[in-house]
């Protein structure tokens, strides 16, 4: 069996994210696929006015309905938001190869996670345990972008499997973006309805609609 990680902030998930989970399990026949939302991701720090952990979960669980209703066999890992302390990918990575001793593991990520890998707690270890698919977040993230990374990558680590590839009909777009699309009353096309719904009826990220005004896709 083979089985793929995708972790991330989830801050929320967005249409980039689905998009990239979607095609990376197609083309690499992963028979599931974790979304795995990150407790205290190492690398960022969550704003005061992220939403509580259990409606990021609340959120990856939405965008897994939508998924799996295109045969994505996906699932959400809710253990991460409950571990104390930072989020590492290696203890995730180990949790899973002691719960899966046998399968082939895909780890998942975009650009910006795929250029700083090495920077990561113990990436021998992660390359070790899992495959990686990197996949760009935007149209100008190419072969340029890269080859460089990869070629490092499978030389200071011997043996790494790593693919890189290329989503058609990517969605640009960030968290990051769509939080300030959000607090002005826009965002509504980066999102699944379902996440964009439980967004507004829970008043996340400064949104203030008038639930009177919502249609029935929305609520
Ligand atoms: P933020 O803007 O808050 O930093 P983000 O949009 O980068 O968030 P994360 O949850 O941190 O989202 O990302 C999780 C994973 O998804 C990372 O590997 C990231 O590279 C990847 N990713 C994020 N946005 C996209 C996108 N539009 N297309 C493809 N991959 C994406």
């Amino acid at each position: 069996m083979r089985i793929g990680i995708y972790g991330g902030t989830f801050d929320p998930i967005h249409l980039g994210h689905m998009c990239a989970a979607q095609y990376a399990a197609e083309l690499l026949h992963l028979d599931r696929l974790y979304l795995i939302p990150a407790g205290l991701p190492p690398h960022k720090h969550l704003a005061d006015s992220t939403p509580a952990p259990e409606h990021r979960l609340h959120m990856t669980e939405l965008a897994a309905d939508a998924l799996s209703r295109t045969e994505c066999p996906v699932e959400v890992w809710g253990e991460e938001l409950r571990q104390e302390g930072k989020s590492y990918t290696v203890n995730t990575l180990r949790a899973f190869r002691e719960r899966y001793p046998e399968e082939e593991l895909w780890l998942l990520m975009g650009t910006d996670m795929f250029l700083t890998l090495h920077q990561w707690r113990e990436p021998g270890r992660i390359l070790e345990l899992a495959g990686v698919c990197a996949f760009g977040r935007t149209e100008a993230d190419g072969e340029a972008v890269f080859a460089p990374q990869r070629e490092f990558l499978r030389k200071t680590y011997q043996g790494a499997r790593i693919a890189t590839i290329t989503v058609p009909g990517l969605a640009d777009v960030s968290s990051t973006r769509l939080r300030e699309l959000l607090a002005r009353g826009e965002g509504r096309d980066f999102l699944p309805e379902a996440v964009y719904g439980y967004i507004l009826r829970e008043k996340l990220y400064g949104t203030h609609a008038d639930l009177k005004r919502l249609g029935l896709d929305e609520l």
